[in-house]
């Protein structure tokens, strides 16, 4: 039995672990659809949102130009102020002279900059200059400042001059908030109680945010590095937590100015791990039951075995096992035509002894009988409880005047033994009657046992403590 229920529980506690398990990698994977879903959506809205301020900045552009058609050439007499308020204050001004350094700005600070010092920014500009057309600039990180901007630029046709505008931070920053990607996985964390956190990190090991970016530590830079180098997906799993680290986007093209962004998905295990756990005890306890209870059966079986087959108070075989043995002995010496004997042993006056000393003597006299004769048994012979105070032993392969013999010597020395038995003052002498028949060719077991019976009335009837055979 065991061999099928603990095979059972265990598929049952294994196909439950991989189903929690399961269960909890599809939700790792619903979470990375939704928070990916979300970043593209605010990379949809963000296309949008440049293709507005392009429009409104190739007009600036082409405000700035018919202002320098007017000052005849001479961008120092661009009342840039002026223009800047026509521009409702939304940009910031810059005229960049043929050496490339900033000679008029609304920027104070940035007044004589020179872009020779921007490296690879002054051959992108040179270019520009080079190319003659308004050139308007996707959203970008400012290198100096961090600061998300966008810059166009004219370069005016004799190429001496570029006009630049510069859309400020804060009108940039007030759409930008809204399709903060920060502020969208954030409100995404809180909504999820598997998601400890998640994080959007540069190849170079900066974490993404719209204000201060801050490095991460270099074992984590390092991981970024990985996934965008070898375009594959990192995961971490610790006993309390799994990190997942994916690239942002599929086609390479998400705005921000950080183009080899990675996502680390910081998930919570505690559910899976206790859902395991739990699982677990419940299989180990469930296969505990089951060995306990195992054994119980096995006990039970072994006490009703030995009842179906001993006598309680004797411990030799008992009148139902007897009687079964008596009739397979009964066909088998028929079938070898060999001799078999069954011999049917009363005790005499045993009820006096009830009668004078208790039945707890009589049960020890009981015991101690059937030990006495125990001792006369072959190993092929059996012996059994008949009755009260009546035992039958079969003596298979032995003649009539054999078994005769046998229980003749039997009741001498059950005579001679003195049997000292507790709660008895003196030694008390046993005799016993007995009636011996041997099987003949048309006989049954029920009538070998009523001559043998026959046998034993008369063995009584003719003064006790003595064997009588049966005549055929
Ligand atoms: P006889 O010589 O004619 O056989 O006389 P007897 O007293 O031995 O025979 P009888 O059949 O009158 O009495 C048998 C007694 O055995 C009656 C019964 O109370 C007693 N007896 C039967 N089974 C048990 C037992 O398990 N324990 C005890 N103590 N007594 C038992
Ligand atoms: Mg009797
Ligand atoms: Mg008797």
């Amino acid at each position: 039995m065991l061999w099928v229920f603990i095979p059972m529980l265990i598929s049952i506690g294994v196909f439950n672990g991989y189903r929690i398990y399961n269960d909890h990698r599809l939700m790792l994977n619903q979470i990375e659809q939704d928070v990916v879903g979300s970043l593209h959506l605010i990379n949809e809205a963000i296309t949008i949102l440049e293709s507005l301020f392009e429009n409104r900045m190739s007009d600036g552009l082409d405000l700035f130009m018919e202002e320098y058609f007017q000052s005849g050439g001479d961008p120092g007499k661009i009342d840039l102020e002026d223009l800047s308020a026509r521009l409702n204050d939304q940009m910031d001004l810059y005229i960049i002279n043929a050496e490339s350094v900033i000679q008029y700005t609304t920027l104070e600070q940035d007044l004589g900059l020179d872009m020779k010092n921007l490296g690879g920014f002054y051959d992108y500009l040179e270019q520009v200059r080079a190319a003659g057309a308004p050139q308007v600039d996707p959203i970008s990180k400012e290198t100096l400042t961090g600061l998300y901007r966008k810059y166009a630029y004219a370069p005016t046709p004799d190429k001496e001059w570029i006009l630049e505008l510069g859309l400020k931070n804060s009108v940039i920053a007030s759409y930008l908030q809204a399709l903060d990607p920060i502020s969208v996985i954030e409100r995404l964390v809180s909504n999820n109680s598997v998601l400890n956190g998640i994080r959007m990190i540069d190849k170079d090991g900066w974490e993404i945010s719209m204000s201060t970016p801050s490095r991460v530590d270099d074992v984590i830079a390092e991981r970024a590095f990985q996934v965008v180098e070898f375009s594959r997906v990192i995961e971490i799993n610790q006993w309390d937590k799994t990190l997942r680290y994916i690239q942002i986007s599929s086609d390479g093209d998400f705005k921000w100015g950080v183009l080899d962004q990675v996502i680390e998905l910081d998930y919570n295990r505690s559910s899976l791990m206790s859902g395991i756990i739990a699982n677990l005890l419940v299989t180990v306890f469930s296969i505990l039951i089951c060995l306990v209870l195992a054994r119980r059966f096995r006990r039970v079986e072994l006490e009703l075995r030995q009842h179906a087959v001993y006598d309680v108070l004797t411990g030799i075989y008992n009148r139902r096992y007897g009687m079964n043995m008596l009739e397979r002995e009964v066909i088998r010496s028929k079938r070898l035509n060999s001799p078999f004997c069954c011999l049917l042993i009363d005790i005499d006056h045993f009820k006096s002894i009830n009668d004078n000393y208790g039945h707890d003597v009589g049960d020890q006299v009981l015991r101690r009988v059937s030990q006495e004769l125990q001792k006369f048994i072959r190993p092929y012979d059996s012996f059994f409880r008949y009755g009260g105070e009546e035992f039958m032993i079969l003596m298979p392969g032995l003649t009539l005047q054999e078994a005769y013999s046998c229980a003749e010597r039997m009741r001498e020395i059950c005579e001679s033994v003195k049997f000292s038995l507790s709660k008895t003052e003196s030694d008390l002498s046993i005799t016993f009657s007995a009636g011996v028949a041997q099987c003949q060719p048309n006989d049954t077991h029920k009538t070998l046992i009523k001559r043998a019976d026959k046998a034993l009335y008369e063995a009584k009837r003719s003064g006790r403590n003595r064997v009588l055979s049966s005549a055929a």
